[in-house]
């Protein structure tokens, strides 16, 4: 149902937007590919993707902080493709620190990559969405859009807005075949939380293990990472004509962490 279409997934060359954009290549999905790192390591993993699913796929380095080129990013993959049915607001970035303390630029950063993106992209999508009278936005935000943690203010206030945003924008384009939702996964292991487990370590004087138990894991329930793999399968879901209903929501794919 999804093959010839088209999608935009940021922050897509690592981690779950990586993870996201190969399960819709699989089905025949062209991907848009975006997210910073070693020049020939993106270049494998975009012809990597349109070797191995026999799809289109394409990079463009725009940088999610700044909406002129969110805008324009998505105007290049319009015209690449000829249109864009699917948008996936993933790409983030994590600083923990206490408020008091909270450098003003990494503030910034956070809302920019986040929140501004998400509304960049998705303002830049849907008219075209609604001219072909389809479309889905999936935005990964986190559990930490759903409930807080101390000494991520910038990050828990971002994703809380992104699924203001998600309901606000689902309610605006519900006749139009268009739904809009948030997946909010607890903790996925990916670059972002291996690099945050290093920091734990560190400050706690804790081997690996114990950090990933007792800090990292600390909230969710089930005591095991989600596996990036999980949250692509129900990004996917949430693309097909089986979720048509589905719209503004924010679905959980916690380990029970938000059940509490
Ligand atoms: P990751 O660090 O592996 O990937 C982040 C991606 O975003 C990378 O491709 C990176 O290059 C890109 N990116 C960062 N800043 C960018 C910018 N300014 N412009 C363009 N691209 C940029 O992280 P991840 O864990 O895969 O995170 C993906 C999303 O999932 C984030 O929004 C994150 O908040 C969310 N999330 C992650 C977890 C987790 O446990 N890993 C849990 C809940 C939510």
């Amino acid at each position: 149902m999804l093959k010839g279409k088209s999608a935009i997934v940021t922050g897509s060359t690592s981690g779950i937007g990586l993870g996201i954009a190969r399960a819709l290549a699989g089905q025949g999905v062209n991907v848009m590919l975006s997210g910073f790192g070693d020049a020939a390591e993106i270049e494998k993993t975009r012809a990597a993707l349109a070797a191995d699913f026999g799809v289109r796929a394409v990079y463009d380095n725009a940088d999610m902080a700044d909406g002129a080129a969110v805008a324009a990013h998505v105007k290049k993959a319009e015209d690449a493709f000829g249109g864009v049915d699917i948008l996936v607001n993933n790409a983030g970035i994590q600083f923990v620190s206490a408020v008091d303390e909270f450098p003003e630029a990494k503030w910034s950063a956070i809302q920019n990559i986040i929140l501004n993106s998400t509304f960049h992209a998705t303002k830049a999508v849907l008219p075209g969405m609604k001219a072909r009278n389809w479309g889905r936005v999936v935005n990964i935000v986190s559990a930490h859009g759903l409930v807080a943690s101390p000494f991520k203010s910038a990050y828990v206030s971002a994703k809380h807005g992104q699924i203001g945003f998600t309901k606000s924008v689902a309610l605006e384009v519900a006749e139009n075949n268009i739904t809009v939702n948030a997946i909010c996964p607890g903790y996925v292991r990916t670059p972002l939380v291996e690099g945050q487990i290093e920091d734990q370590a560190k400050v706690h004087n804790m081997p690996r293990d114990k950090v990933i138990r007792e800090v990292i894991l600390a909230a969710q329930p089930n005591k095991r990472f989600i596996e990036i793999e999980e949250v692509a399968a129900l990004a996917l879901y949430l693309c097909g004509d089986m979720a048509k209903s589905i719209t503004g929501t924010a679905i959980a794919i916690d380990g029970g962490w938000t059940a509490r």
